[in-house]
């Protein structure tokens, strides 16, 4: 099926072309070897370029590609992340995520958990955002989490770990999946809980070596009597399945988007090699 661009997307289009020509490309293959050299060379070099590029994407308006101006966003997800992936596939894996989490709430949250989340989402005041769904237990099929949120008065408190976290080591807010009903049939006790960062209670574990996106951190989080508001929770109590199957379904297609990038970057370098 082919879609016409309307003329903002287009624009926002030509920016994230030119954004990742002038300034994700000359420094990608850089970016992805400091983590490769992990040890041998400065690591730090490179998650501070890292950084560095997130911030320059947000004050562009690329964490909140699919978010009303209302609240600091844009309105073009697919389009911008196949041209930062052709640029730099560790750059976008993060915005990928960070749009996800703002959708989420934009989705599921309060009016309250809007403001309160998205313009810093959006603005970069958060360097980016991440998503806490998978376990060693719970990966294609999340309905096998044993992560536990219990009430414990007006508050929860989140016990257990997530696997494989993208930005885990410099997200300043979480969505977290974790069972609030045990005894309920798989799928219909899980609910989903916005978590800042800085929650004592919360820590990064320890983090993966990749075979590709390397400048793209990939961490454990754990969380061991990790005490959130009643408040934190995102839409109803013991519904969250559904908001991880929606979200899967939107992490698709900036996995496909950054992925088409990354095979026009391959093109692009063959017929550089070619001519
Ligand atoms: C780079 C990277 C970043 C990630 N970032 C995040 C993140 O930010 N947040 C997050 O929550 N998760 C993240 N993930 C986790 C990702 O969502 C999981 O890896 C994914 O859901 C698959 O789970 P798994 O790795 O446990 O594989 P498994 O579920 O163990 O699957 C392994 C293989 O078995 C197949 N398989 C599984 N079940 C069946 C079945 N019933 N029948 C037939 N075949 C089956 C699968 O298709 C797959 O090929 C990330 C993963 C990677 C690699």
């Amino acid at each position: 099926m082919y879609t016409q661009l309307s003329d903002e997307q287009q624009f926002i289009q030509q920016t994230a072309q030119r954004f990742a020509t002038d300034e994700l490309l000359p420094f990608a293959h850089l970016l992805d070897k400091e983590q490769l050299d992990q040890g041998q060379s400065n690591p730090e070099q490179g998650r501070a370029k890292l950084l560095e590029n997130l911030s320059k994407l947000a004050d562009l308006g690329f964490m909140g590609l699919d978010i009303s101006s209302e609240y600091g966003g844009t309105e073009a997800f697919s389009v911008a992340l196949t041209e930062l992936g052709r640029g730099c596939a560790s750059t976008a894996v993060p915005v990928s995520v960070t749009n996800m989490v703002a959708e989420v709430i934009k989705a599921c949250g309060t009016e309250s958990q809007r403001q309160n989340c998205l313009p810093k989402l959006c603005s970069g005041d958060f360097a980016v955002g991440g998503l806490c769904l998978t376990e060693s237990t719970a990966g294609s099929d999340p309905s096998g989490m044993r992560c536990r949120a219990v009430k414990q008065g007006e508050n929860w408190l989140l016990n257990g770990s997530k696997l494989y976290i993208t930005s885990a080591e410099y997200a300043g807010l979480f969505v977290v999946w974790a069972l609030t009903d045990p005894e309920a049939p798989k799928g219909k006790g899980i609910s989903c809980f916005l978590v800042p960062a800085d929650t004592p209670g919360l820590s990064i574990g320890k983090a993966e070596q990749k075979m590709g996106q390397r400048g793209s951190s990939t961490n454990e989080v754990l969380f061991e009597d990790c005490c959130i508001p009643a408040d934190a929770i995102l839409g109803t109590e013991n519904q969250g399945f559904k908001i991880a199957v929606s979200q899967l379904a939107g992490g698709r297609i900036g996995v496909g988007s950054f992925a088409l990038g990354i095979g026009l970057a391959a093109m692009d370098f063959a017929r550089e090699y070619i001519v």
